[in-house]
């Protein structure tokens, strides 16, 4: 070190970049538990189970046969094959071969790619190539769009509609420089869905304005679509025939497998389009990443061939776990909340606390002022709505993938802790 020496600067696309708030909490909330704090934690959008036992032993198996060496870099074909089955008769994408999926290292990664072929820097004259993002939305979008180079027109939606966009909505935010509408149901974080129908209006606005927005792309994230619980079915928007060949769908096996650690995600599309764009992120990820761990291609495909009663039991239980804290958040004072259908989210508004003062002296002025004197005087974490978007700020997010125990003495103290502010 000498004496002339500076701050070594970084570059602004780091610089500028936001942490993760739900890796940040969930972090946090761990940090504390290892010191000795008695923190419940309800912030991980992580499943609880362990990954289904089958999926361990394929992996191993496949460690143990040496399989252990560079492969293709968007995935074998047998494993892009079973993905493309598991597409047509799950999800009924019709269309679709090895060189239409391109696997990746989870659906952040895969997601991370797409944005990066679909979205370019903007032109010397300022314009910028937009992505439609209903609001509030899981955290990563926003940022991953712009690293890319997009401009994100947010979509406002309320509690009151279950947080979905409408047609008219999506109508009016579609102009000739929309490039994708991300579409994410079941939803991060609102726990809510969109039915059949609702889809199929959305695609038929698609449809229309594709005259007007030729590249228009639609980035549906679908990694929740086996979580779902409230009666409502999951209807994939690339089922649609009239937009079915510009819909990349986007998925991943973390949460229905509960496989958060082994970063799989995939993404599909139809077509020559879908040709061109699986083709782009490989070139993409070849200087990137090359394959993803490779004994775990036929774990992948234990998980989409072999595991659906393993799928089913965890999709019950989330289903029970949403009723129970359902009722419980009905009981609280000045809370209100759909009630979730799909994921493992509640999500809360809790702005009829702000303004008030807590035990501790604290005054709540938003989402994070409430979540942090939660965690400090209450020991439970939960996610502040802010960085979601839209009416986020006045929202908590509530993960229930946690033990019906914890859920039941998190609410508790969340329920005493609101009864005591002044
Ligand atoms: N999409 C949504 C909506 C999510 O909540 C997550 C959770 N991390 C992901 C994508 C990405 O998950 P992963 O990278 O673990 O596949
Ligand atoms: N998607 C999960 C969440 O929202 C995992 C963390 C993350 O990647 O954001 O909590």
């Amino acid at each position: 070190m000498t004496d002339t020496m500076h701050q070594i600067r970084l570059a602004d696309r780091v610089s500028a970049l936001k942490p993760s708030v739900t890796v940040a909490v969930t972090n946090r909330a761990k940090e504390l538990r290892r010191q000795g704090a008695d923190v419940l934690g309800f912030a991980a959008g992580e499943p609880d189970f362990d990954t289904p036992d089958r999926i361990k032993q394929t992996a191993i198996r496949a460690l143990e046969a040496g399989q252990t060496k560079y492969m293709p870099t968007l995935g074998d074909p047998e494993t892009r094959g079973v993905i493309a089955q598991k597409l047509a008769s799950e999800n009924g994408i019709d269309g679709l071969t090895p060189e239409h999926i391109a696997i990746g290292a989870g659906g952040k990664h895969v997601l991370f790619t797409v944005c990066h072929c679909l979205f370019d820097k903007p032109a010397p004259d300022g314009a910028a190539a937009e992505a439609v993002l209903p609001v509030p939305a899981w955290v990563s979008y926003d940022p991953i769009i712009r690293l890319a180079g997009g401009t994100v027109v947010p979509v406002e939606t309320t509690a009151d509609s279950d947080f979905l966009m409408t047609p008219e909505q999506l109508a009016s935010a579609i102009t000739p420089k929309t490039r994708a509408v991300f579409l994410n149901s079941p939803s991060n974080p609102c726990g809510t869905m969109y039915s059949p129908e609702q889809i199929r209006a959305l695609a038929a606005v698609i449809a229309e304005k594709a005259s007007i927005a030729p590249d228009v792309v639609v980035v549906s994230d679908e990694i929740y679509e086996k979580i779902v619980y409230g009666g409502i079915d999951h209807l994939s928007i690339g089922a649609v025939p009239e937009i079915a060949d510009r819909v990349v769908t986007l998925n991943g096996l973390s949460k229905a497998f509960a496989m958060t650690g082994w970063r799989v995600g995939y993404a599909a599309c139809p077509g020559d389009f879908g040709k061109r764009i699986i083709k782009a992120m490989g070139t993409l990820q070849g200087q990137m990443t090359t394959n993803i761990t490779s004994f775990v291609y036929p774990a992948i495909r234990t998980a989409l061939t072999e595991c659906a009663d393993d799928v089913d039991r965890m999709r019950r239980t989330f289903g029970e776990r949403a009723e129970m804290i359902t009722k419980l958040l009905a009981g609280m004072e000045g809370l209100s909340c759909p009630k979730p259908t799909g994921a493992f989210y509640a999500f809360p508004d809790v702005s009829a606390h702000f303004a008030k003062t807590t035990p501790g002296g604290r005054r709540l002025d938003d989402a994070l002022s409430f979540c942090e004197a939660l965690l400090d005087e209450a020991e439970v974490a939960l996610v502040p709505g802010d960085d979601f978007g839209g009416c986020g700020k006045r929202h908590v997010r509530i993960s229930f993938a946690c033990s019906e125990e914890q859920i039941e003495a998190g609410m508790g103290r969340l329920g005493n802790w609101l009864a005591s502010l002044r």
